[in-house]
């Protein structure tokens, strides 16, 4: 169906349009779609997915099934204090309070929408096994397989450009740009933009975080920051921009095609800098380390490890696969500490020096001049690096996402500058701002997207009746 049939046959319009293919869009067109909605579902690039297909595929949930059968005992309370705790008491608390009352429902939803948990783990910014694993393609194709039978309909290469209004200031469609021409497509309960972040937008970069310019950008290509732009322009506030932060570790040759992001500082590495000199407390999230990381000489922080940190590698499970690393010649393996700076071009004796200090701190003869005392997040109890082999990974910090932007309400409406709502527009997914605070828990942004996806399709579902 052409652009032209397509609208005509909904009548010209559409209940809802929705700006972007990723795990947010996805979750929220479909969740509309089931509701009885017409759902259009706009796409820039030519392939669904956006940043949602290139991520680990953790989801932060508590209260699961995984979590009572590993004997965790977790609890929305927790939960909060963690996000507060690692947002730094900077989150909208609206905003988690509102993820708090969805995030199980909509955990069983994902699950009888094809997600298959398996992995359970401790990630960044959580005291305790929160991050639940599933394989993120799958994931994707299932809700979209779903939404095409429900009546849903995907369009790939549309670029919205500029979001309209009726005469009353309500938002009401979105113009598209194609080589034929501009169409505009309308929708009379509004627009959703979930558009993603802007860890592609230079521009946007150089505005509020230039000094992020310096890591490897990264992130799924189209996300460049448009949604941010259009509803900036119609007023939007804007929350946590001062909070944009790479993460801390892949390898310097790491591409689209294959991620790797290695987080072997959690099970008990250090990281040194190319003087063979620690320079941060390790167990903090990898996005504060990432800008720690970003300011040592060529941006680059080595974990260094032996070969018990080595024996817990999951193949297979992001952040902990070692063995994939050592497989295609990215971790370094030597019998002795000389012999791994050797391989890596750093300092013997300085090497030499920082692990014996890091073993006394472990041993407990001296405090950390780093102030770490646990492995992650004020859990785990420090290990030795003794037990030959030795291994190094070198690795940068990567821009993979920017964590703030567009303000709004529990209800997923976009708020302006006053805090007013703009009529008839919502945004979800990374575009958004508010609820992280200033830093990011593993999980919660896969998660965020799919809880307030579902929370916009019933507030929509509830303007349309
Ligand atoms: C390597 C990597 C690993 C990650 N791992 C995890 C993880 O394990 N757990 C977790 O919670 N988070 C993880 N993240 C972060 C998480 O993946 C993203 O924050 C999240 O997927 C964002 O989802 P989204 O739907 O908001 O945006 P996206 O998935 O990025 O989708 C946005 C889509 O909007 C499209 N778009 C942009 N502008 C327009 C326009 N003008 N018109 C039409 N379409 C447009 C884009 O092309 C894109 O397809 C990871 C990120 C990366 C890069």
């Amino acid at each position: 169906m052409d652009n032209e049939s397509l609208a005509a046959a909904f009548g010209g319009q559409f209940d809802l349009i929705v700006v972007g293919s990723g795990i947010a869009g996805q979750v929220t067109a479909l969740s509309a779609a089931e509701r009885g909605l017409t759902v259009l579902l706009l796409e820039k690039t030519d392939r669904v997915g956006g940043s949602s297909a290139m991520s680990g595929g953790w989801f932060a949930f508590s209260g699961t099934d995984e979590q009572a059968a590993a004997g965790v005992h977790d609890s929305d309370s927790q939960f909060y204090d963690d996000l507060l705790s690692v947002g730094n008491q900077e989150n909208d608390v609206a905003l988690v309070r509102a993820f708090l009352d969805e995030q199980q429902n909509t955990y069983r939803w994902l699950k009888s929408h094809g997600a298959e948990f398996g992995e359970l783990s401790i990630s960044s910014g959580q005291t305790i096994s929160r991050s639940h694993l599933t394989p993120i393609g799958p994931l994707l194709s299932k809700l979209q397989n779903r939404f095409v039978e429900v009546g849903g309909d995907i369009r790939l290469g549309h670029q919205v450009i500029r979001l309209t209004r009726d005469s009353e200031g309500q938002v009401c469609g979105v113009i598209v740009d194609l080589p034929d021409g501009q169409y505009e497509f309308r929708a009379h309960v509004g627009v959703v933009l979930a558009t993603g972040g802007f860890s592609r937008g230079t521009d946007l970069l150089k505005i509020f975080a230039p000094e992020q310019l310096a890591a490897m950008p990264y992130g799924a290509k189209g996300n460049t920051g448009d949604g941010l732009r259009m509803a900036w322009k119609l007023g939007a506030g804007l929350a946590d921009m001062s909070h944009i932060n790479g993460s801390y570790g892949s390898h310097p040759d790491t591409n689209e095609d294959f991620h790797e992001l290695l987080t072997a500082y959690y099970l008990g590495a250090i990281v040194v800098n190319k003087e063979a000199r620690r320079f941060t407390d390790e167990s903090q999230d990898y996005k504060t380390l990432g800008t720690a990381v970003l300011r040592q000489p060529g941006g680059i922080g080595i974990q260094i490890f032996d070969s018990r940190v080595r024996a817990m590698s999951r193949p297979g499970v992001p952040l902990k696969d070692i063995d994939a690393l050592e497989n295609i010649g990215h971790v370094h393996r030597a019998e002795t500490l000389g012999a791994l700076a050797g391989e890596v071009n750093i300092p013997t004796q300085e090497l030499e020096d920082t692990v014996d200090r890091y073993n006394e701190v472990v041993r407990g003869d001296r405090s950390d001049d780093m102030g770490r005392t646990r492995l992650c997040n004020g859990v785990g109890h420090l290990l030795p690096i003794d037990a030959p082999p030795y291994f190094a990974y070198p690795a940068r910090t990567l821009l993979t996402t920017t964590y703030c932007g567009i303000t709004i309400n529990p209800q997923g409406l976009v708020t302006d500058v006053n805090g007013e709502v703009i009529d008839g527009l919502f945004a979800v997914g990374e575009v958004t701002g508010g609820f992280h605070g200033a830093a990011y828990m593993t999980g919660t942004s896969l998660g965020k997207g799919a809880v307030f996806g579902r929370i916009i399709a019933r507030t929509a579902a509830s303007l349309i009746h």
